[in-house]
């Protein structure tokens, strides 16, 4: 039996979704750009999904977007309203430390080509304020962009306040709500948001298939060039059999959304209490503005990685860091911009949770993670050293 904890890197492909894909992966292979028949029966079923979409976000059809992920979506939105900061002389930009790569590493690009970005710092609660988003503004900013929820801690940002403060401002505010979309309640409109990124393989949609929705009036610049699809912002035909998956899943997850996030918070819960009962192990983030699935700690005198090879034999899927930053020798950039040391940000242990976890696995894992930490802990020099007081704890 294999305990899949790794939610926030990607979702299983639920069966609604699946059913919704597979018949354009078979009888149902018009191009929807094609005016015969067949085309126009794919063209029906993207319109189709695009108003799925729309209705669950409180957007129009034609402010949807159909991308190849989170990752493009990102990319496109920044530099989006970069291009348009940058016809009025405005090219200031400011954004949060924990970021996505996606956003980060395009943010980096923009810097690169004249414009300035300020990085918020993140509070201690891994939440970021409205007010500092507010002090961070100038008379150039032409974006901020702030994630819904971070993919490694879970925290839940203010996105209505730092909207409206954006909106009064009269700046672009995108958010990558990858990891909340399906799993919390969005609404375009109430929320001030103007670009919003989201990607199906994280709400149990197939993987390679994202949305960006666009403000009308908020022109999109083209990443692709090439055909007129998704009004001309986005050339190459559709992937229809995933956006159709996106879609179903979409719709799935928000019907089921509150029932969902119940029963997710209550394993949620047990599993926080469970770990951070294990001496020198703290929780990353606030422990109630978090994701339902989510749970991050770091544990002292252990190395994340060592942790997860562990685990992974004993039949848990988990995650140390990012998925990305995994592999690499750097501590996560969201537990060291949350203040975490170096080496307490090393023995990090993120655990994220979907529908299709059961209570058993919550017990699994409860049983396996303290016996792994006491191993690890037994045969580690660090953790020798600590507790002998020739280094002080840092937890
Ligand atoms: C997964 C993720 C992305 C990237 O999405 P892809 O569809 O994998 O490109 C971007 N932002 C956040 C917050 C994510 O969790």
């Amino acid at each position: 039996m294999i305990v899949y904890a790794d939610n926030a890197a990607t979702t299983a492909v639920s069966e609604a979704a699946l059913a919704a894909m597979l018949p354009c992966l078979g009888e149902i292979y018009g191009n929807p750009s094609s005016l015969h028949t067949p085309g126009q029966r794919a063209a029906e079923l993207l319109e189709e999904a695009r108003g799925g979409f729309a209705r669950h976000l409180g957007a129009r059809p034609r402010e949807i977007y159909f991308t190849s992920g989170g990752s493009e979506s990102d990319n496109q939105a920044l530099r989006s309203a970069a291009a348009l900061g940058a016809r009025k002389g405005k090219r200031h930009i400011v954004s949060t430390a924990f970021e996505h790569h996606a956003v980060l590493h395009t943010l980096e690009a923009l810097e690169k080509e004249g414009f300035s970005v300020t990085l918020l710092d993140i509070p201690p609660d891994g939440v970021v304020t409205a007010e500092q988003v507010r002090a961070a503004l100038r008379p150039e900013t032409c974006l901020v962009s702030v994630m819904f929820a971070n993919n490694e801690i879970g925290t839940i940002q203010p996105i209505a306040d730092i909207g409206a403060v954006c909106r009064e401002a009269g700046v672009l505010f995108h958010t990558d709500a990858v990891q909340a979309a399906g799993h919390l309640p969005i609404d375009v409109e109430a929320m001030h948001i103007d670009l919003l990124s989201l990607s199906a393989h994280k709400f149990h949609g197939p993987k390679g298939a994202g949305m960006l929705y666009a403000r009308q009036g908020v022109a999109l610049q083209p990443l692709i060039y090439g055909g007129a699809q998704e009004r001309g912002r986005r050339a190459g035909t559709e992937n229809l059999a995933a956006i159709r998956g996106a879609a179903a899943a979409f719709q799935e997850a928000c019907r089921s959304m509150a029932e969902e996030a119940a029963a997710l918070t209550a394993l949620r819960d047990r599993l926080i209490a469970g770990l951070t009962a294990i001496p020198h192990t703290v929780l990353n983030g606030d422990p109630r503005r978090r994701l339902p699935g989510n749970v991050n700690v770091c544990i002292e005198g252990i190395e994340g990685e060592s942790l997860l090879l562990m685990l992974d034999d004993a039949g848990i899927a988990a995650s140390s860091g990012s998925a990305c930053t995994s592999g690499s020798l750097d501590p996560s950039h969201v537990l060291l911009a949350l203040g975490r040391p170096h080496e307490v940000a090393h023995g990090s242990l993120r655990l994220s949770l979907s529908r299709y976890n059961r209570p058993e696995e919550v017990d699994h894992i409860l049983e396996t993670v303290p016996r792994v930490v006491s191993y690890l802990r037994s045969i580690s020099p660090v953790w020798d050293e600590l507790e002998r007081g020739a280094r002080p704890h840092l937890i």
